[in-house]
């Protein structure tokens, strides 16, 4: 039973990988703040390239900008940064989930509050923010998007609290699920993670400027210095004199996300004090001992595989080389080629590397499979360039759950591995061997002995099936009949 999937039509190796969904940065205290923002999120692109959007305040007023695409085509331009006046600043960077990919879903979102307006975005899924939401619009709540982030705002401004931290930490202890929240008010830059941290958020310094983002990555593009984490259920608070520290939901185990190492967070930024690169090649090197075949080369799929492709190259001895080449400029700007031009099958982002693989007995190593669509192409491709035999590897457990936080996971049915077992899967994808990584080896990757399974220490139910919190709005208690929405037409 080979995987149908029409080998003529464009091919692209990144069509069928788990979606991060957003990253966010915020800087206080600094002339550039916006610029610098721009930069950080550019850093940030790889976990969302559907929309960005900058809150800056300027000691009288906010100022947005925000848009569908890409950072640089919208934030590199001096006159745009130029508009986005002021010492403190947020941003986001997009990939639905939760919301249409509309410009009023697009972030920051903004309140205009009693005692001052406020600034919010949101990197994760509120597990509850459906059911929130009914609630909010019966008692009369206006919603100006679709996104389950809105929430956050319209329970801050429902607050009777008197100061702005303690009604957004009222807020937050309402939500479900997972979350990195990073906001702005006239004083303030804050920070928030979920209780269990499964989403990413660091603290960072830039000459006395306190910057709060995503990943280390974003820090690093603008010299600025890595501080610490944002723990697990902290609320951090910046003002021009100093940094405070809230803990609303008392001190909870950590258990952030584990494929923040497999796939989302970049290679060279650093995770719970981890170097990603490092886990990933450690990853390849465990996937090595756990299902070595005799084998004549090692190729990495671009550009996700290669650190765990090395470990793999290092564990075995097998030799590494790029057997598969990425063109990085197709970009979206290439002409779509002609029905006759597919029909020859065209490569446009990859392409096999003949000389590497003719003759040979390829081990292909890729981080993880999602409905097996791209791997059926890639196996054609390998055995098309003249592969005796080929082999395909995951450096991470087979996904049989969908995510619900924060990540763009297809539907349960569309996951190859919740609906076949290791044989069916090899047949469909067409190689002579696959084999995945295990949980308890992705864990001792990590540097553990192999799973606790009583205290997990970290979130990984696409693997396991074990959701950390309750998924209200999936309890199937609330009929979700949507309402008739605002379509905007022009
Ligand atoms: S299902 Fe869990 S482990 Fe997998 S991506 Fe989502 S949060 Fe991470």
């Amino acid at each position: 039973m080979k995987g149908e999937a029409d080998l003529h039509e464009a091919f692209d190796i990144d069509a069928d990988t788990l979606r991060e969904e957003c990253g966010v940065f915020g800087i206080l205290g600094h002339e550039d703040a916006s610029a610098l923002t721009a930069l950080g999120l550019h850093a940030l692109q790889h976990r969302g390239q559907e929309a960005a959007g900058i809150v800056t305040f300027d000691n009288e007023q906010f100022r947005a900008e925000r848009h569908l695409g890409l950072v640089g085509d919208h934030f590199s331009d001096a006159e745009t940064i130029g508009r986005l006046t002021g010492m403190a600043a947020i941003g986001h960077v997009r990939y639905s989930t939760t919301g249409e990919t509309i410009l009023r879903n697009v972030q920051p979102l903004f309140a205009e509050l009693d005692g001052g307006g406020i600034a919010v975005c949101h990197n994760g899924n509120f597990t509850n923010a459906l059911t929130l939401r009914r609630q909010l619009i019966r008692d009369g709540a206006i919603c100006q998007s679709t996104s389950d982030s809105e929430v956050v705002l319209q329970l801050v401004a429902r607050s009777r609290k008197g100061k702005i931290v303690d009604r957004f930490i009222e807020a937050i202890t309402q939500m479900e699920g997972a979350y990195s929240l990073v906001a702005l008010t006239s004083k303030k830059l804050i920070g928030a993670r979920d209780p269990l941290g499964i989403r990413p958020l660091v603290l960072g310094d830039l000459n006395g400027a306190p910057i709060l983002a995503s990943e280390t990555c974003a820090l690093d593009i603008i010299g600025a210095k890595f501080i610490r984490e944002v723990e697990n259920g902290e609320v951090i608070v910046c003002t021009p004199t100093g940094i405070e520290s809230y803990f609303p939901f008392g001190k909870q185990t950590a258990r952030p996300c584990i494929f923040e190492y497999i796939y989302f967070s970049r290679p060279d930024s650093i995770v719970g004090g981890r170097s990603v690169y490092d886990v990933r090649r450690e990853m390849g090197r465990q996937l090595a001992r756990e299902t070595q075949v005799e084998a004549d080369v090692i190729v990495p799929v671009p550009d996700s595989g290669v650190p765990a492709a090395i470990g793999y190259s290092q564990e075995s001895g097998v030799p590494f080389e790029l057997g598969i080449i990425r063109n990085h400029y197709v970009g979206r700007t290439f002409i779509e080629p002609t029905q006759q031009i597919r029909a020859l099958g065209v490569k446009m982002k990859h392409s096999a590397n003949r000389s590497q693989i003719e003759g040979k007995r390829v081990v292909l190593v890729d981080d993880s499979l999602v409905r097996g669509t791209t791997s059926v192409k890639i196996v054609q491709m390998i055995r098309d360039a003249g592969a005796r035999e080929v082999h395909f590897r995951l450096a991470s457990p087979p996904i049989r759950y969908s995510d619900y936080y924060g990540i763009d996971t297809p539907v349960r049915e569309k996951l190859l591995a919740a609906k076949y077992g290791l044989e069916e899967m090899r047949a469909y994808i067409g190689a002579d061997s696959l084999a995945f990584l295990s949980v308890d080896g992705i864990y001792k990757a990590m540097g553990y002995d192999g799973r606790d399974n009583a205290n997990p220490q970290f979130t990984d139910h696409c693997f396991t099936g074990d959701y950390p919190t309750p998924l209200t709005d999936l309890s199937g208690e609330q009929d979700f009949i949507r309402p008739p929405r605002l379509v905007e037409v022009g």
